[in-house]
């Protein structure tokens, strides 16, 4: 019985929900203020996708997402890749292309999916539906939109990924 692992990375700006989504689906918990950990936090979840059993790892920086020295030692080994961006925060969603050029700097062409999270804030967004899918489009990868806060569409981040790398 061959068990099924992947390291997913989880990038993005400051501030569009990483953290609390790893949380989220690793502990089911969230939280407005979850604490800063120092270094790189290491979370799993068990999921099952047609009978097989798929161990999702995840790790989480601090919040040192500019500097590329950690970042470089935390993609390596990714097998597959969130790119993360806030409804509310422009600036991120115009850092998805740098984000996915690091990740395929250190880790080459792996599954990726863009998630716009933040979708309860929808009415404060900052880019439009169409603009977003055409950056998807362009990125060429597919979209999920997820609110942590709500719990809507993160479990489907991770099964979507692990069924592009297992192809179950
Ligand atoms: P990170 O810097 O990307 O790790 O972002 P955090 O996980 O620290 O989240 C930044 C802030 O956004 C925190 O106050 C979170 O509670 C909040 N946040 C995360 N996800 C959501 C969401 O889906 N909706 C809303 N409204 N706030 C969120
Ligand atoms: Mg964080």
């Amino acid at each position: 019985n061959i068990e099924l692992a992947i390291k997913v990375v989880v990038v993005g700006n400051g501030g569009v929900g990483k953290s609390s989504m790893i949380q989220r689906y690793c502990k089911g918990i969230y939280t407005n203020d979850y604490k800063k950990t120092i270094g790189v936090d290491f979370m799993e979840r068990q999921i099952e996708i047609n009978g097989e059993d798929i161990r999702i790892m995840l790790w989480d920086t601090a919040g040192q997402e500019e500097f590329d020295a950690i970042t470089k030692a935390y993609y390596r080994g990714a097998q597959a890749c969130v790119l993360a961006f806030s409804t509310t925060d422009k600036n991120s969603f115009d850092a998805l292309w740098d984000w996915k050029r690091k990740v395929e700097n250190e880790c080459g062409i792996i599954p990726m999916v863009i998630v716009q999270n933040k979708i309860d804030l929808i009415s404060c967004a900052v880019v439009t539906q169409d603009e977003v899918k055409s950056t998807a489009l362009k990125l060429g990868c597919h979209l999920i939109r997820t609110s942590v806060k709500e719990d809507i569409n993160v479990v489907q981040v991770f099964r979507y990924l692990a069924s592009q790398c297992f192809d179950v």
